[in-house]
């Protein structure tokens, strides 16, 4: 589901599911794009079928919250994470400054991610206006449904917090991805954060100022070994699915 208004992005979500609940789910989708924060004039909903034996499945990354007192406190722990895992600190000092700024051309936010090499910080994602998108993952009902309750029950459930998980565990599936930096273009949505198969998904509140209408998602990979084609090919075509949940932490 793709939802606008006047052209402008207000809200998105996909789902993997049998053919039976199609109906029952694409009214979910539905209700979700007509309560949202801005009401869309414009729902486009896309219903495609995928082959049962690509599937792979996955557990979700275990997940961590760090209450950060400032922007400058959510960057230096960033940091730390991410040198940590091997990233360069003037390659993530090049990551914040690009989300900071804008990752498309003319200050504007990409629709998708950014993918950069580690190493030296080069962009490697083909059309640098649009990024790549990360599709075709979900949880199953079962798994939906805890990751809910874990949340809830650790005080940090937000559907976003959901969705956000799903697509960081689909990234850290694939061994080329050494981490990921992001947080959401929403102005009233200050928490970001980093994920690493060896972090897990570090939730860090105040990643930047509040009322900032930038945000965006950072992938860094190795490029040894790295098929390029076959790496987006994966976020975007590959479906994965969800059926174990990672451990649930409460705030630090
Ligand atoms: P959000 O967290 O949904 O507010 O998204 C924040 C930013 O992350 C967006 O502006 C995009 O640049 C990027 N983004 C959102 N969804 C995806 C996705 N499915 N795949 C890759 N990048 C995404």
């Amino acid at each position: 589901m793709r939802a606008t208004s006047s052209g402008t992005h207000v809200s998105g979500a996909e789902r993997i599911i049998n053919d039976d609940h199609i109906i029952d789910v694409n009214k979910d989708l539905i209700q979700r794009a007509l309560t949202s924060s801005i009401l869309p004039d414009e729902i486009c909903l896309t219903v495609d079928s995928v082959n049962i034996d690509s599937i792979s499945y996955a557990r979700s990354l275990n997940v961590k919250t760090i209450l950060a007192p400032s922007s400058e406190y959510a960057f230096s722990k960033s940091k730390e994470i991410l040198r940590t895992i091997g990233i360069p600190a003037n390659i993530i000092q090049k990551a914040f400054d690009l989300l900071n700024s804008g990752t498309a051309p003319e200050s504007k936010n990409m629709r998708g991610a950014s993918i950069m090499d580690a190493p030296t910080g080069d962009r490697l994602e083909s059309d640098n206006s649009r990024g790549v998108r990360v599709s075709r993952v979900d949880y199953t009902e079962e798994a939906r449904k805890i990751v809910r309750e874990k949340l809830k029950r650790n005080g940090i459930y937000h559907e976003r917090v959901i969705d956000a998980l799903a697509i960081a565990t689909k990234v850290s599936g694939r061994i080329e991805t050494i981490a990921e930096l992001g947080w959401s273009d929403n102005p009233d949505y200050t928490t970001g954060y980093v994920s690493s198969r060896e972090s897990g998904y570090v939730r860090i509140t105040n990643m930047k100022e509040k009322g900032s209408v930038r945000g965006g998602r950072v992938f860094f990979v190795k490029t040894e070994g790295l098929n390029l084609n076959e790496y987006i090919n994966y976020l975007e075509r590959q479906p994965v699915i969800i059926n174990r949940i990672g451990d649930i932490f409460p705030m630090e």
